[in-house]
C-alpha cells in the first residue's frame, strides 16, 4: 500500500487489518498515479533499431555516413545492414541524402536505412540490385533529373526490403526485454503494441513464448495487421494471449504514410510540394473490406490516418461499422491533420483517437508542409477533448521517445504553436491513464480503487499544479504490475 499525497483518485488511509502480507510505502510527498499505458508503440522496431544503426539525433550526412561505417566494419560481407532515425530536415546539407552518399562505405553489404518516420528509406546500390528495382518505375521510388535511383524508395517498397531481412523469434524475443526494461524505467505498465507485417509470425512468437514461461512484466494490448489473421486463427492465438497480462485486441490498418516523408494523404496538395497530396494505402473500398472483415471477427480496428484524406477515409470505413456508440472502440490513430468537418464526424460516430503529443515539438517543419491556414487544425488536442472525443497518448516508439511525461509536457507546451490546443496537466495525464485504459478495452484498469490489482506510477515530485516546463524533469520513483515492482530509482526506498 502507497500511502502519501496522490494526485490520482484516492489516498488510501483506511484499515488495512484484513488484507495480509500488506506491504507499506512512503511516497515521500510524490504523485501516485494510475499505471502509465503508452497506447501506440512498436516495441519489436524499437529493440530492433537498439541493435542496429540509431540515426535519431544525426544532424548531418558526414554523422550519418560515420555511425553506418561503424556498423559496416562489424558485419559479414553480404549480411544486410539496416538502421532508422534520419531527418533530411535536421541536416545542415539541407537535402535528402542519396545513395551516392553511402555507396563508397558499403559495396560489400546491402544498406537500408530507414528515415525517422518510418515510411521512406535510403537504400545503397547493393540494395537496390537485391531488390531488382533499376528498371521498376513508380511514385515510391525516386529518380534525379536524368533519371538515375537516389536511393530513396517509399512506402510499398519498404515492405520488400523488411522480406530480405531474415528475423526469428529468439532475437524477437531479447528485443522485447530490451523494450521491458526501458518502458518500466518511463513508468509504463501496458504497452499497446503494433506488431509489424513483415515479421509478426517471429514477434507473435516471441510474445507468446516469453508469456507462457512468465516473462513478461508488463502488460501487452496486442494490434496485429490484416495479413497476421490467419496465422492467428491457425495457431489459436486468440485464446492463448487472452488474459490480464497480454492479449490480442485488435487489428491495425495504415491509411497513408507520415507528413515528414509526404506521404500522409491530404485533401489538398502539399504547400512545399505542390504537384503532391500524398499516398493513400488503399482505395475506400478496400479499405472498408478490411475493416469490415475485422469488425465481424470482434476485434477493435484502429487505422494510422495522419494527412485530413486518410483521416476523412478512416471516418468514412469505420462509422459503417460503429452504431451509435462504437461498442468495440474502433480508433483513428495519429488523426493528426484533423479539420473541424471531420472533428465533428469522429465524435458524432464516437470513434477514439490515439494521439502522439511529441510530434506536436518534433515535427518543426509542418507549417512548410502545411502552410498557415492548415496548420490550425494539426494536433488539436484541447479541440479532441473538449469536444467529448476519447483520445490516447501514445509515443510511436521509436519514432518518439517512450517516457509519458515528455508526452504530457508536449501536449502542454505545444512548441509555441497554436496554443489553444494546449492541455491542461490533468488532460495530458488522462492521455496516459483513464482515456488510454478505456482505449484497450481495459475498463476497470485505470482506477485507484480499493480492491484492484496493484498497476501503478510513482513520481518522483508532486507534478500537480507545476509550471509546463519542468513536467519533462520529473523522474519515475517506482512502477508496479500486478503488484510486482518492475522498476524502482536508486533513491526509492520500498
Ligand atoms: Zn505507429
Amino acid at each position: 500500500m502507497i500511502q502519501g499525497k496522490t494526485v490520482g483518485k484516492i489516498s488510501y488511509d483506511g484499515d488495512l487489518a484484513g488484507f495480509n502480507d500488506v506491504k507499506r510505502i512512503d511516497a515521500n510527498g510524490a504523485a501516485l498515479f494510475p499505471g502509465f499505458t503508452d497506447s501506440h508503440c512498436h516495441p519489436f522496431e524499437y529493440g530492433w533499431l537498439k541493435r542496429n544503426v540509431d540515426l535519431r539525433g544525426v544532424r548531418n550526412i558526414t554523422g550519418l555516413r560515420l555511425r553506418l561505417l561503424a556498423r559496416v566494419q562489424r558485419s559479414k560481407p553480404g549480411e544486410w545492414v539496416t538502421g532508422m532515425g534520419w531527418d533530411q530536415e535536421a541536416f545542415s546539407e539541407g537535402r535528402m541524402p542519396s545513395r551516392m552518399d553511402i555507396d563508397d562505405l558499403s559495396g560489400r553489404n546491402p544498406v537500408a536505412l530507414t528515415r525517422v518516420c518510418g515510411h521512406i528509406a535510403l537504400l545503397n546500390t547493393a540494395a537496390i540490385r537485391i531488390l531488382d528495382l533499376e528498371d521498376r518505375q513508380g511514385p515510391e521510388i525516386m529518380r534525379d533529373g536524368d533519371g538515375r535511383l537516389t536511393g530513396i524508395v517509399k512506402e510499398g517498397v519498404l515492405e520488400a526490403v523488411n522480406s530480405k531481412i531474415p528475423r526469428n523469434a529468439e532475437v524477437c524475443a531479447c528485443d522485447l526485454l530490451t523494450v521491458e526494461a526501458e518502458a518500466a524505467r518511463c513508468g509504463i505498465t501496458t504497452l499497446h503494441a503494433i506488431v509489424s507485417s513483415s515479421g509478426y509470425q517471429e514477434e507473435l512468437q516471441a510474445l507468446a513464448s516469453l508469456y507462457a514461461v512468465g516473462l513478461l512484466s508488463l502488460r501487452y494490448r496486442v494490434y496485429v495487421p490484416p495479413e497476421a489473421l490467419e496465422y492467428v486463427r491457425d495457431k489459436d492465438l486468440r485464446s492463448r494471449l487472452s488474459g490480464s497480462k497480454v492479449r490480442i485486441n485488435g487489428v491495425k490498418i495504415y491509411a497513408d504514410g507520415s507528413l515528414g516523408a509526404r506521404t500522409a494523404a491530404l485533401r489538398l496538395p502539399y504547400s512545399d510540394d505542390p504537384g503532391n497530396s500524398g499516398i493513400l494505402r488503399h482505395t475506400d473500398e478496400e479499405l472498408e473490406v478490411l475493416v469490415d472483415a475485422a469488425d465481424e471477427d470482434g476485434y477493435q480496428v484502429i487505422v494510422h490516418a495522419i494527412g485530413d484524406r486518410a483521416v476523412e477515409q478512416a471516418i468514412q470505413a469505420i462509422s459503417r461499422v460503429t452504431g451509435a456508440r462504437n461498442p468495440r472502440r474502433h480508433r483513428i490513430e495519429h488523426a493528426s491533420l484533423t479539420p473541424k468537418d471531420l472533428m465533428a464526424k469522429i465524435e458524432k460516430h464516437s470513434i477514439r483517437t490515439a494521439v502522439q503529443p511529441l510530434f506536436v515539438t518534433s515535427d518543426v517543419w509542418a507549417e512548410a508542409r502545411l502552410g498557415e491556414e492548415r496548420i490550425r487544425d494539426l494536433y488539436p488536442l484541447k479541440s479532441m477533448i473538449s469536444g467529448g472525443i476519447v483520445a490516447s497518448g501514445g509515443s510511436d516508439s521509436p519514432i518518439e521517445q517512450m517516457n509519458p511525461l515528455m508526452g504530457v509536457w508536449a501536449a502542454m507546451v505545444r512548441g509555441g504553436y497554436e496554443p489553444q490546443e494546449s492541455l491542461a496537466i490533468e488532460e495530458a495525464l488522462s492521455l496516459y491513464t483513464s482515456n488510454a485504459s478505456s482505449n484497450g478495452l481495459d475498463v476497470a484498469g485505470s482506477e485507484l480503487t480499493e480492491g484492484a490489482t496493484a498497476n501503478l506510477t510513482l513520481l518522483d515530485s508532486d507534478i500537480e499544479g507545476m509550471h509546463p516546463a519542468m513536467v519533462r524533469k520529473v523522474g519515475i520513483a517506482a512502477t508496479l504490475v500486478d503488484g510486482s515492482l518492475i522498476f524502482a530509482s536508486a533513491g526509492f526506498d520500498a
